[in-house]
């Protein structure tokens, strides 16, 4: 098999306006994802590209001017990785996300990561010297096979075992369980293994909404054919019920463990030493409503 296709482009900036969120700016060093997971929600970033190649197949290495009067980014939110892998293994050689947080150290940006990478760790030191700065691995499985099945990102062990150097050094860490499938992601178990190294625990549901939904109910009906009449009523029907039930176990779960379990909303920053805050994303609207009265 040949590698991806990469290209090399001059931007005129690197930092846009984000629309998320959980952010004021976001930063992507590349465009498209080597990862390939089969279910990215990035991957309708493929038609504004020009590419003819599938999603993971191409990377387009970011070049832009220097980032002018950095300090003006002091206390504002920067989220870095929103539509691709900031830490992909392209960035060993071509170091276009270090090259932003070098622009951006002294700044007093309050920078957010997300990865699937163990790279990261290369910019700890860097990563550290950032105020209040916070780095999320996605984990939606302890299962390697189906993890291999899923992305070509590092390995679930290694996503763990990275995380927790980053907690032990005093760096504020995500545990990203997403995208939960329903009847393989093992919610708790996930839980147990990541909950004394991170500061935070976010839950997303998989949604089928894009081009990969093709590509994941082929999976499902050859790899887990007894799922299919559960994934049919879920993304077919529209059956809520998975989802509820979960929410409902996840909470009596979340206090036994005495954790924190809240819906769609963590504004709040705990000490750095507090247990995790359990944050669940699921059809936020939805079962907002419903949840709403329990809280
Ligand atoms: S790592 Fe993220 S951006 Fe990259 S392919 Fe996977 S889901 Fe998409």
């Amino acid at each position: 098999m040949t590698g991806p296709v990469i290209r090399e482009v001059e931007v005129k900036s690197i930092m846009t306006k984000s629309g998320l969120p959980v952010s004021e700016f976001v930063i992507n060093p590349y465009i498209g994802c080597t990862h390939g997971c089969m279910y990215c929600y990035a991957s309708f970033m493929k038609r504004f590209t020009g590419h003819s190649e599938s999603w993971g197949e191409f990377l387009d290495v970011k070049y832009w001017p220097g980032i002018r009067n950095p300090e003006k980014y002091r206390d504002r939110e920067i989220f870095i990785g929103s539509v691709t892998d900031p830490y992909n293994p392209e960035e060993e050689r071509y170091g276009r996300t270090r090259a932003v947080l070098e622009e951006l150290r002294g700044s007093g940006a309050l920078i957010s990561i997300a990865t699937k990478s163990d790279l990261v760790l290369r910019d700890l030191d860097l990563i550290k010297s950032f105020p209040d700065a916070r780095v999320s691995w996605s984990v939606n499985t302890l299962d390697e096979s189906f993890r291999s099945d899923m992305d070509r990102a590092a390995s679930i062990e290694r996503r763990l075992e990275v995380m927790r150097i980053f907690h032990e050094a005093g760096i504020r860490t995500t545990c990203f369980i997403s995208p939960i499938f329903p009847g393989i992601t093992d919610v708790k178990a996930i839980i147990m293994r990541a909950k004394d190294q991170c500061n935070l625990i976010w839950l997303e549901n998989l949604n089928l909404r894009g081009g990969f939904r093709k590509p994941v109910m082929e999976y499902i009906r050859r790899e887990y054919p007894q799922l299919v009449p559960l994934y049919e009523d879920i993304y077919s029907h529209g059956d809520m019920g998975y989802w509820e039930a979960l929410d409902e176990e996840l909470r009596s779960f979340m206090a036994g463990l005495g954790l924190e379990y809240v819906v769609n909303d963590d504004s709040m920053r705990r000490p750095f030493d507090a247990p995790p805050v359990v944050v669940n994303y699921f059809y936020h609207e939805r079962i907002r409503k419903k949840a709403s009265g329990r809280r």
